[in-house]
């Protein structure tokens, strides 16, 4: 190879990187620019209470740090972050960076930014609640169904007088992702166990499993109430997924994925705190067995230790816990 011709080759690999370069910028640019403001603006809510809420920081970046490694292509933190906020960051919440590609999270970004909500305004006040997450979406340009937006805000309550529970649509960036988001809120640890067991109820297909049945009637003095965050906030009818989740009442033609909805975060805060609730909504099937029920968590198993982005996690698939 004489030295014009060594030259043309490297040019082309520049060239090549460069066109690499430019189609990853454009692709990710949405879930870049998103996850950049949401930390952005919880980093700014947390320091308006004294850094009170520090955990939730700490909880949103592993979750919006885990999306990205499994988005396609893979985001690494330092495309997300520039780099006088990555060294800030790294700083202050190393252990995010550290493990955002051994550990999963309990839940996807958005539902931190609700706690993070529920927190300042109080739980009682849900109208300033769901206020504050549209001002937000308005404010911050997150457009409903981009990545890692929620489009739905759920609440529950016991009955009229008693607390309110909230939960949040999936917040992820496209199908796999919410797949393995779900199927990891269904592991011990993250989801309430009937509602994780009422989820697991259905394949990924959308149909019902033959050999297990955890599914729930929420008994008849509970409520359980969606809205969108987008627009004027309008209620939403539960999606056919969650009629026959719950036994709510609603659509009955289409429905989301069984998980994805808002309804299954705000029932499961529900029952993680109402134990008296969760026993009246005990599933009645006699499909409910312990081995039943240990078979349809296998076959979650198998589906993360399937996935690709997840294959080198520990087959034990530990949760990451944010640190204090
Ligand atoms: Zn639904």
């Amino acid at each position: 190879m004489d030295e014009a011709e060594a030259e043309a080759r490297a040019e082309t690999k520049a060239e090549a990187e460069k066109r690499r370069e430019e189609r990853f910028l454009e692709v990710t640019e949405h879930f870049r620019r998103n996850a950049l403001l949401i930390i952005q603006k919880m980093m700014k809510l947390n320091h308006s209470r004294d850094n009170q809420t520090i955990q939730l920081v700490d909880e949103i970046l592993h979750s919006i740090f885990f999306l990205g490694k499994i988005n396609t292509p893979p985001i690494s933190p330092d495309r997300i972050v520039n780099e006088g906020l990555y060294d800030k960051l790294k700083d202050s919440y190393p252990q995010p960076f550290e493990l955002y590609s051994s550990q999963l999270p309990r839940r996807s970004p958005f539902s931190c930014l609700l706690d993070m909500i529920v927190f300042l305004e109080g739980r009682e006040n849900e109208n300033e609640i769901k206020q504050k997450l549209q001002e937000i979406i308005r404010d911050l340009k997150l457009h409903k169904g981009a990545p890692l937006v929620s489009s739905t805000i759920c609440v529950s309550q016991k009955n009229p007088n008693s607390a309110r529970y909230y939960g949040v649509s999936m917040s992820t960036s496209s199908k796999v992702p919410r797949q393995i988001m779900i199927a990891a809120s269904c592991l011990p640890g993250s989801w309430d166990s009937h509602v994780a067991g009422a989820v697991m109820s259905f394949n990924q297909d959308k149909n019902k499993k033959s050999y297990f049945d955890g599914t729930i009637k929420l008994p008849e003095h509970v409520t359980c109430k969606a809205y969108s965050l987008h627009g004027e906030g309008a209620p939403m009818q539960p999606c056919k997924s969650c009629v026959e989740l719950f036994g709510l009442v609603g659509n009955k033609t289409t429905g989301y994925a069984h998980g994805n909805c808002a309804e299954v975060e705000s029932v499961s805060n529900l029952f993680k705190t109402d134990a008296e609730v969760r026993e009246q909504a005990r599933p009645t099937s006699e499909k409910f067995t312990d081995d039943n029920r240990s078979k349809a968590e296998k076959s979650v198993r198998d589906y993360l230790m399937n996935e690709r982005e997840i294959r080198h996690f520990s087959r034990d698939f530990e949760f990451y816990t944010p640190s204090e």
